[in-house]
């Protein structure tokens, strides 16, 4: 049993001032500090000055295949990205071995990040995935819009899917992606989706990323038309927007981006209970706007920040991410996002993926931080915390210390 008193507990809903946590896999009790020391004594571990307990950091999504770049992708708009993705993919998946995703895993754990949503194109991931000390949601995804390719494609997903099922570990929790509503075929969608319901899987999905996803599966045209035209011989979207979000109905999934939506849309996504991942450095980088939060929140629909991938990032960093996102939505009252995106990222996130941590409180996981500030603690310590990041001591994760001393 862990019995650590600090200067303040972060609960991201409160700031508890001298008050420590009794925890071990889970958490006992949240107390204050002079109970503590009367209850336990010698046994209690004084953290001290500037210290702040706060709950272990979820990244919804992020593609660890893609670790590997630095500078080769082409930023600045989606479609130029996307060609980069094209001709650089294979070299880009060589350069990043098993080593590079452990690192990038490690790298990770060392921003405070506890639990993580994977997206695995190839599998490549698979063992350091397996290996993390993290919670880890694998989501195995789905591609292919060609009918006559679904057979081998659904194979291919399947055999994927199967191994990491086959991966048995505490914390790690293999799931499906369904890629996006313009490359996936509505047969393997609604085939994959009625697996994740029998077997009760988490499924995320890209929708509506950009204003040339928007353009091509309202209109059929824009400047996706000759990408399909020319690399797949397809000429037409391989679904509607309100189609693709109609096969989700029965399963709660974690839509990222969901820059350029409807209306209809949004109510579909509150109707069927769904998550929006909010990606502000992707969005920004690959030109594909600015996510309407105050729309969002006016349908209810829940809201998680994510990295995406270093495809499309610079850090895997929630720290970054969610300073970007308090400057990008400049409208918005800065303590109260400050507070939204903290909860984004801890509370919300385990909701959205079905995870027992993101809070400070008992019963949960113990997928704890021990941080520390150089700074007077106060009421606007969500702020704080986002414009000058703390250090992180110390990452628990289920009461067990996985970094720090
Ligand atoms: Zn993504």
């Amino acid at each position: 049993m862990h019995i650590l008193l600090a200067d303040a507990v972060f609960t991201h809903d409160a700031i508890l001032r001298d008050h420590g946590i009794v925890f071990d896999q889970t958490i006992i009790s949240i107390t204050p500090n002079e109970v503590l020391r009367a209850q336990y004594g010698d046994q209690c571990q004084e953290l001290g000055n500037g210290s702040v307990i706060m709950s272990g950091l979820i990244n919804a999504h992020v593609h660890l295949e893609f670790s590997a770049n630095r500078s080769t992708l082409t930023y600045g708009g989606f479609m130029p990205w996307l060609s980069s993705v094209m001709a650089n993919r294979d070299d880009l998946i060589n350069d990043c071995d098993d080593v590079c995703i452990a690192n990038t895993i490690d790298t990770m754990l060392a921003a405070g990040i506890t639990a993580f949503g994977a997206v695995s194109s190839y599998g490549y991931d698979l063992d350091a995935c397996a290996k993390a000390p993290q919670k880890v949601v694998y989501f195995n995804e789905l591609i292919g819009s060609d009918p006559k390719m679904a057979d081998a494609l659904y194979a291919n997903f399947q055999e994927r899917l199967f191994a990491s099922q086959g991966c048995k570990r505490e914390g790690f929790y293999p799931s499906i992606a369904i890629h996006s509503p313009y490359s996936v075929h509505r047969i393997l969608i609604q085939k994959a989706l009625s697996y994740a319901k029998d077997h009760a899987l988490r499924v995320t999905a890209h929708f509506m990323e950009s204003p040339s996803e928007r353009e091509w599966l309202d209109e059929n045209t824009g400047d996706f038309k000759p990408f399909f035209e020319n690399f797949l011989k397809q000429h037409q979207a391989a679904n509607t927007a309100e189609d693709f979000l109609g096969y989700f109905t029965e399963v709660p999934t974690l839509f990222t981006h969901v820059v350029h939506p409807k209306e209809k849309e949004l109510a579909l996504m509150q109707e069927g209970g769904h998550t929006i991942i909010h990606c502000p450095i992707s969005n920004r980088l690959l030109g594909n706007g600015t996510l309407d939060l105050a729309n969002i929140q006016s349908y209810n629909i829940r809201w998680v920040c994510g990295t995406d991938g270093l495809s499309s990032n610079y850090a895997l960093d929630l720290f970054e991410e969610m300073k970007i996102a308090l400057f990008m939505h400049h409208s918005h009252d800065l303590l109260t996002l400050a507070y939204q995106l903290w909860h984004s990222v801890t509370v919300n996130a385990a909701k959205a993926l079905d995870l027992n941590c993101g809070t400070i409180a008992p019963d949960y996981d113990a997928d704890i931080l021990v941080t520390r500030v150089d700074y007077p603690i106060n009421e606007q310590l969500p702020i704080h915390l986002l414009l000058q990041p703390c250090t992180i001591e110390s990452v628990f994760i289920q009461g067990q210390k996985v970094k720090g001393n």
